[in-house]
């Protein structure tokens, strides 16, 4: 197959919010007035970000799902997605898949797939996102206030319990009575950018970034960002009921607290805007926690049982 028809194949697609996608030697498109053109790149490398031989539809799906969340975290409107791609062969089966997953995330949060390259060489993905935001209205990681609200989306470590088991390195205590990977897999194979959550605290909140690294590591880039410290409360973290129930095993903290992969929304607000976040949580139906606040002391501090704790690296020590 030549690399045109491939492209043609598997690539385009129709691209209604562009004026010219994939086919001429560049895409065209225009920014809303009074908008800001919002730009992220991602890259995903075979047996860094994925295994090699995940099924196709998931590396396609997460690929361009993990770029959405970084417009998602400056409370932009995703729109637009470019794919540079390299394929150590041309497999047909194999690309049917990862472009229906593609596809799939692009439909779901309203992205055109409007250009990109493709060559032949080690499995390699790079998505390019573009998104809108008005003017001055991005949420950014240098904003939060001393004495804000600290929240998060979702749930923390599913995904990284999930890899844990998958790569054996965690073994689920075989007393519970839930298959809990089957229910974690979907959020380390098929993370759900909080598009609709970005754009909802546009004016809400005041620091915003997405969880791909683990909450310490990311909301530390919001602390560092705005030049304060923050408390978080290890009892209010959002975590499944068998990590609730694990909590005091270091393997469990270490995914709660640095495992990556949620792709969960870090943001802070005013303490006054707690009912205004509330009501986002049961329109969009996802779960907003109160997990902690920023303060003028710089570094982080977990609080359990009112009591500050330092067990935090140690569970990580114990982990790794
Ligand atoms: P050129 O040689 O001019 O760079 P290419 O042959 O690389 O052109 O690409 C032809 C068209 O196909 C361009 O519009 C390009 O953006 C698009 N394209 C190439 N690879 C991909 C891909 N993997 N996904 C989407 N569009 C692609
Ligand atoms: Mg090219």
């Amino acid at each position: 197959m030549s690399e045109f028809n491939l492209i043609q194949r598997y690539f385009t697609r129709p691209t209604p919010q562009a004026d010219l996608g994939v086919g001429d030697d560049a895409a065209l498109v225009r920014v809303s007035e009074g908008n800001q053109l919002v730009i992220s790149t991602d890259m995903s490398v075979a047996g860094t970000h994925f295994f090699a031989d995940s099924a196709a539809y998931d590396i396609g799906w997460k690929s361009l799902a993990v770029n959405i969340s970084d417009i998602a975290a400056m409370g932009a409107q995703p729109k637009y997605a470019t794919l540079a791609i390299a394929l150590p062969e041309v497999n047909g089966a194999w690309l049917d898949e990862f472009s229906r997953g593609f596809f799939a995330c692009a439909d779901a949060l309203n992205v055109d797939l409007i250009g990109g390259d493709t060559t032949r060489g080690p499995l390699n993905i790079s998505v390019t996102i573009m998104g809108e935001v008005p003017i001055g209205k991005a949420l950014r990681r240098d904003g939060a206030q001393i004495g804000d609200d600290i929240w998060i989306s979702g749930t923390l470590g599913n995904a990284a319990l999930a890899l844990a088991i998958l790569q054996q390195r965690y073994q689920i205590d075989p007393n519970w009575p839930e298959d809990e990977l089957a229910k974690w897999l979907p959020s380390l194979l098929r993370p759900q950018p909080r598009a609709a959550l970005g754009l909802a605290l546009r004016d809400i909140a005041t620091s915003c970034i997405d969880v791909s690294d683990g909450l310490l590591a990311d909301l530390g880039h919001i602390l560092k960002a705005s030049n304060c410290g923050a408390e978080i409360f290890l009892e209010q973290l959002p975590v499944s009921l068998y990590n609730l129930n694990h909590l005091h095993e270091p393997a469990i903290q270490q995914c709660a607290l640095a495992g990556g992969d949620d792709y969960e929304l870090c943001f802070t607000a005013p303490t006054n805007r707690r009912n205004t976040i509330k009501k986002i949580s049961e329109k969009q139906n996802l779960l907003l926690t109160y997990i902690g606040k920023t303060r003028m002391d710089n570094g982080l501090q977990a609080i359990y049982q009112n009591k500050p704790l330092t067990l935090l690296k140690q569970g990580f020590n114990h982990f790794g």
